[in-house]
């Protein structure tokens, strides 16, 4: 089994500086290998250039410009390159797929935030001082960086990658032969359904609630990223003191929705696994992740439509749910595998118009929350009945509909 973890680096103000140097580097040679590849895409000859190729030179550009690629890592400078030989080849996958997809860009500072170290032990240690009370990892041209290790870390570490966000550096290590936990089986089994009021309903009609200050986040992201946009419609006046704070204060909210998403996935996750033995979950599907409200008919004007909110509805709100139910089943699988629990994937259709004692599937089995089916007239809370459906869907035997 496979686990990553991540944690905070708590560097000194010289490894601050070497951690930005490292970043710095990384991505000017990131920028030069794809100048390269640019320049003999555009020779009449249309040559592609190779990351055999590429890496190939590194040896000499390490010895031509030894301040400044010389000090780093040889394998997580391999890793940058190879992190560009994978943005071009999804680019030619997209050529020959008939699409038009942006030649890969280069790098900004501000675009360049990782630095990754393919295995531990090449260019960098984790837990480099053994039995030391502080946990650190030694990273080849920084130093002994202390880590805020807030959690054990379980299996064997694979990879180590360091991450700035903001003014913070974070170590993220990928372990591998992590041993499952399996937990104590309950005999009980559950579908959930994910919605828009709630954040999930089960089969017995419990409610887990979206995050909290998700909105208050939201609405804060929404007028930064207006702030931000004002920037923009001004001539290139960009790069500003004033336009980077605009984009720290987006990415600062960014993080901050993300990490309290993480949080309580991380939780309902827990609590799920713990109660039950199998849990059967709409399977989510990218269509479904950027669908748009479903258009209301105007009953006055046959064809023409009311506005429903779509605009409104689609927008932020929407896009930080649906992240989060993909972030929420991620772990949701991560833990349920750890614990030996069963997740079944059920396809998500008609599920919240599907009568589950009768069967009949109508549109007007449903009106907002309630659920009332216009054959055998069962009614229920809608999402508990969406859940119940993702069950039944999903085989497992239920107690009687109440
Ligand atoms: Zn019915």
């Amino acid at each position: 089994m496979i686990r990553a973890y991540k944690f905070l680096l708590r560097p000194t103000a010289r490894q601050d500086q070497a951690l930005s140097e490292m970043l710095r580097d990384h991505c000017s040679l990131y920028n030069g290998a794809l100048q390269e590849r640019r320049d003999a895409y555009r020779h009449p000859s249309k040559t592609a250039v190779r990351y055999g190729q590429q890496s190939a030179q590194l040896k000499d550009i390490r010895a031509f410009d030894p301040e400044r690629q010389g000090r780093w890592s040889f394998s997580s400078q391999q890793a940058t390159l190879r992190r560009l030989d994978k943005a071009f080849q999804a680019f030619f996958r997209r050529v020959k797929a008939g699409e038009k997809p942006g030649y890969p860009r280069f790098r900004g500072a501000n675009w360049f935030d990782t630095v990754e170290f393919p295995k531990d032990g090449d260019g960098c240690r984790w837990d480099s001082i053994p039995h030391n009370p502080v946990t650190r990892v030694r990273l080849q041209g920084v130093g002994h960086v202390r880590v805020h290790q807030h959690r054990a870390v379980k299996g064997r570490v694979k990879t180590v990658s360091v991450k700035r966000e903001g003014r913070q550096w974070y170590v993220v290590l990928a372990c591998d032969e992590v041993a499952a936990e399996p937990l104590p089986t309950t005999g009980a089994v559950t579908g959930l359904d994910m919605g828009v009021t709630h954040f999930l309903t089960t089969s017995e009609g419990a409610h887990v609630e979206n995050p909290r200050h998700g909105k208050r986040n939201a609405d804060a992201l929404a007028e930064a990223q207006r702030e931000l946009k004002a920037f923009g419609r001004r001539k290139r006046e960009g790069r500003t003191a004033k336009h980077r704070r605009a984009v720290e204060k987006v990415a600062k909210l960014h993080r901050k929705v993300r990490r309290k998403r993480l949080d309580h996935a991380h939780k309902t996750a827990l609590t799920l696994v713990r109660d039950y033995d199998r849990i059967a979950h709409e399977r989510l599907s990218i269509a479904n992740m950027v669908r748009a409200p479903n258009p209301k008919p105007d009953p006055e004007t046959p064809g023409a439509f009311l506005p429903n909110g779509a605009a409104s509805k689609a927008g932020l709100n929407r896009s930080i749910l649906d992240a989060g139910w993909g972030v929420f089943l991620g772990i949701l699988a991560q833990k349920a595998e750890s614990a030996a629990r069963v997740l079944i994937p059920v396809d998500p259709r008609n599920t919240s118009r599907t009568c589950p004692q009768c069967g009949h599937v109508d549109v007007q089995n449903r009106a907002g929350e309630k659920f009332q089916c216009t054959t055998c007239d069962h009614r229920d809370h809608a999402d508990r009945v969406g859940a119940w459906n993702v069950a039944l869907r999903a085989g497992l035997v239920l107690p009687d509909v109440a």
